[in-house]
């Protein structure tokens, strides 16, 4: 079955249009902008034929009508502030069309509902309307979320008028499955010439922030061997951190340090204080549980070698989420059939199909980020890859239709 690439793309570019900023979007989880692509989004599932609405936590579900089993595509259509044209937006509109296509098709095997999740990205609590539709109790967590500029989250609800819709919440007996097409946001596609990746599992991400307390004095006139040094304490930390993650980590570990900050900050004092943020990513609980040992360690062996105090704290600790094997195994028997060259990867990045697949079978789908560009104006796909994501979407979804989806 042949999705439409021309109905495919300018339903695309007529998404962006909407809060567009230069080559990206502006469109933050309940801004102005976002709340009209959601009434356009529900617009066009109408018009697809699906029963569409907004449920009361903004996200715009679209339900087929005459099939009481179905599988659910989706992602996001709020953005990170002056973000992409893609991330979130291509993966809601593949749902869109490949819901046209199997109605067109008169398939009654199974039926396709679509969903725009809400706030995504974390404008003001990540993954809101995702884990409100797997149930979640975010009653305390709604009461105190604001966004980074003070607006609460209650108030940004009330303002666009959806406390008093329904809310609309998974249910395993109609929905077989979810699948989520996402660009890839780095560069491993496009180094690597494949043009579908099939994700294996979404990271889980541990979070750090570090406090070495030394004592201030004179750079001057304190001899190295008697000065009590935050600073350099931090630092050493950064160092052996990079030498040693390697050996602990597989290849797809990944770690940073993103942020260090001294007191007083003073070019002529030794550093009294020093705060260190670092972040460890792998899909692996073991991989992480042996990373938040290593940073514990060296912490201490830092302290140690510069005579400071050191406090350890866990600020996130997310677990790692598997995507379902014999779904994934869908997507890379659909791309071989397509001719569509495709790798198996782990997502670096979080995604709402982490929060989905702990309560129905789940799958993702990558294309190509040009440049591995994301999350910024730049990022791009180039449409005969947007067009290919989504035809190979569309026949995994058939293969597991064909497979006895009900
Ligand atoms: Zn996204």
């Amino acid at each position: 079955m042949p999705i439409r690439p021309d109905r495919l793309l300018a339903d695309m570019r007529a998404l962006a249009a909407i809060g567009q900023h230069m080559t990206g979007v502006n469109r933050p989880a309940f801004s102005d902008a976002d709340i009209a692509a959601r009434e356009w989004l529900r617009n066009k599932m109408m018009n697809a034929g699906l029963a569409a609405e907004i449920d009361c936590y903004g996200n715009v579900y679209g339900r087929a009508i005459n099939a009481d089993r179905t599988v659910v595509i989706g992602s996001h259509s709020d953005t990170v502030p002056f973000g992409g044209w893609l991330d979130g937006a291509m993966g809601v509109i593949y749902g869109l069309e490949i819901a046209r296509c199997i109605t067109e098709s008169g398939s009654q095997s199974c039926g396709i509902d679509v969903i725009s999740f809400q706030d995504e990205e974390g404008t003001y609590l990540p993954f809101l309307g995702s884990r409100a539709f797997c149930g979640d109790n975010l009653t305390a967590e709604i009461e105190t979320a604001k966004s980074k500029d003070g607006q609460t989250l209650k108030d940004a609800m009330s303002k666009a008028a959806l406390p008093g819709n329904a809310a609309v919440r998974l249910d395993p007996r109609r929905h077989a499955a979810y699948f989520e097409a996402h660009i890839e946001q780095g560069p491993r596609l496009e180094s690597s010439g494949r043009k579908i990746g099939v994700v294996t599992a979404i990271v889980g991400i541990k979070s750090f922030r570090l406090l070495f307390r030394g004592q201030a004095n004179h750079a001057g006139t304190t001899p190295m061997d008697m000065r009590h040094d935050a600073g350099g304490a931090a630092m050493c930390l950064g160092n052996l951190l990079n030498q040693r993650m390697p050996a602990i980590g597989g290849p797809q570990t990944v770690w940073n340090v993103g942020n260090m900050r001294f007191e007083p900050g003073a070019i002529n004092v030794v550093p009294v204080l020093a705060e260190v943020f670092l972040q460890v990513r792998d899909i692996s609980p073991a991989v992480l549980a042996e990373a938040e040992h290593l940073v514990r360690a060296l912490a201490a062996i830092c302290a140690e070698s510069f005579k400071v105090d050191v406090e350890v704290e866990c600020l996130h600790d997310t677990e790692p989420a598997a995507m379902t094997p014999a779904l994934a195994k869908l997507i890379e028997k659909a791309a071989a059939e397509l001719g569509a060259p495709s790798a198996s990867m782990p997502s670096g990045a979080g995604h709402d199909a982490m929060i989905v697949v702990r309560h129905i079978p789940s799958a993702m789908l990558f294309v190509p980020s040009i440049g591995g560009r994301s999350h910024h104006v730049s990022e791009d796909t180039s449409d005969v890859d947007i067009v290919l994501g989504a035809q190979v979407l569309l026949r995994a979804i058939e293969l597991f239709m064909a497979n006895g989806a009900r």
